[in-house]
């Protein structure tokens, strides 16, 4: 396994460093609804405080349009609730073209990055003008680090000093234990609405895993594949064959797949929709019902199937658990998932919408890890190389 370079290696003493962070945090009325990833950087941050650095933080929020700056994204709200978290005075630096002094010891947060079009053309040019403010750069924006983005890949390559955030180097050293730190039996447990998004990492995890969960929305393409009866539940056609191949392919390697063996449905994708119970066998699931959750048969099973595994990897939720209705599945394998835990299994939870899931299951706190990385770590667990990472180590 490779390490990244770690800070705790590192002098920074008096320097001024460049922290890329991922602020993207969702915002209303000029609230932030959820500060988990400024909260996670605090360690990072206030190590390097302690240390004596003055710290130049740099972020992205939302997709404002053509690099252009729109008040909608700016980084004010975070600027405002980080000194509050650390207690001390951040301040905002809306010019990242025009350096000034800088006092030691200080807390400095640039603008939206995204408001600037080199950003996301992983301009040179705008690297450069990053890199003026600081003498070490230190990446802890795992969120952002499967970005080939200024701040995330071609600012580091011209850094020479570049280290690992703590929140990185947890996220890193935690994939790997999905990965190339495997305890067996491996459980993986993919839910969620798109097969698309999740074919790459089932391809690639397949030959390291013993048993496959598969539920929620990507469930019925897979029964579909298997000529059973999904009604008008979620279908990605172009991908049935795919998935067909990926169920032989784990046939042929002795690989223990479950699928929902019945589901929750209703008529229609509402909230408060009328539902009830059906197997997914022919004559039995009606042609007009969605499937919204698993059903009772299929929940029963999977806590079998979860049980015993000593290493399991979690991403996605097995029904629309944003719903009271249709939660209960994905609350249920949340906290069989957590037991698991409990009894000394090693657990990952993330990608995608898996870290509300696991809220939501409260199974947050009861799990080895929750990642802060949606799609980055999607792209880790499937073996592609980060640009954020290679960067690093570059
Ligand atoms: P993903 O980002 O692919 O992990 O998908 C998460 C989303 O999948 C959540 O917003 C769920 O509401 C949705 N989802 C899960 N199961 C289903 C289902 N059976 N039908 C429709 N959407 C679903």
């Amino acid at each position: 396994m490779k390490e990244l370079p770690s800070l705790r290696r590192a002098n920074l003493r008096g320097k001024r460093v460049f922290i890329r962070v991922d602020y993207n945090v969702p915002i209303e009325s000029g609230q932030i609804t959820d500060d988990r990833r400024i909260r996670a950087s605090l360690p990072t941050l206030r190590y390097l405080i302690e240390q004596g650095a003055t710290l130049i933080l740099a972020s992205h929020l939302g997709r404002p349009k053509d690099g252009q700056r729109d008040p909608k994204y700016s980084l004010h709200p975070v600027q405002h609730h980080l000194s509050q978290l650390l207690q001390k005075p951040v301040e905002l630096i809306g010019d990242p073209f025009t350096y000034k002094e800088l006092s030691p010891s200080s807390v400095y947060l640039m603008e939206n990055v995204r408001f600037f079009p080199g950003e996301t053309k992983n301009a040179i040019e705008f690297a450069r003008a990053l890199a003026q403010w600081a003498e070490a750069y230190v990446s802890d924006a795992f969120g952002s680090v499967h970005r080939a983005h200024a701040s995330v890949d071609a600012l580091p390559r011209l850094m020479k000093e570049k280290y690992a955030g703590f929140l990185l180097e947890a996220e890193w050293n935690n994939a790997q234990r999905v990965l190339t730190q495997i305890e067996h039996p491996y459980l993986v447990v993919v839910g969620g609405a798109k097969v698309s998004d999740k074919l790459p990492l089932l391809q690639y995890l397949l030959p390291k895993l013993d048993r496959l969960l598969i539920g929620g929305g990507m469930s019925y393409t897979f029964l579909h594949a298997k000529g059973l009866p999904i009604g008008k539940s979620l279908l990605e056609r172009e991908h049935v064959q795919a998935a067909q191949e990926l169920l032989a392919q784990a046939d042929k390697m002795g690989k223990r797949v479950l699928l929902p063996s019945d589901s929750l449905a209703a008529k229609a994708f509402q909230a408060d929709a009328e539902a009830a119970v059906y197997a997914h066998q022919a004559g039995v699931f009606p042609e007009d019902r969605m499937g919204l959750d698993i059903g009772p048969a299929s929940i029963a099973a999977a806590k079998g199937f979860i049980q015993g595994s000593k290493t399991i990897f979690w991403n996605g939720p097995m029904g629309v658990f944003e719903w009271e209705r249709f939660k209960q599945g994905t609350v249920e394998v949340g906290k069989a998932i957590a037991e698991e835990t409990a009894r000394g299994a090693y657990s990952l939870v993330g990608g995608g919408d898996t870290a509300a899931a696991a809220e939501v299951a409260g199974v947050a706190e009861q799990v080895s890890f929750v990642s802060t990385g949606g799609g980055a770590l999607l792209e880790l667990l499937a073996g592609q190389t980060l640009p954020g990472i290679a960067a690093l180590m570059s």
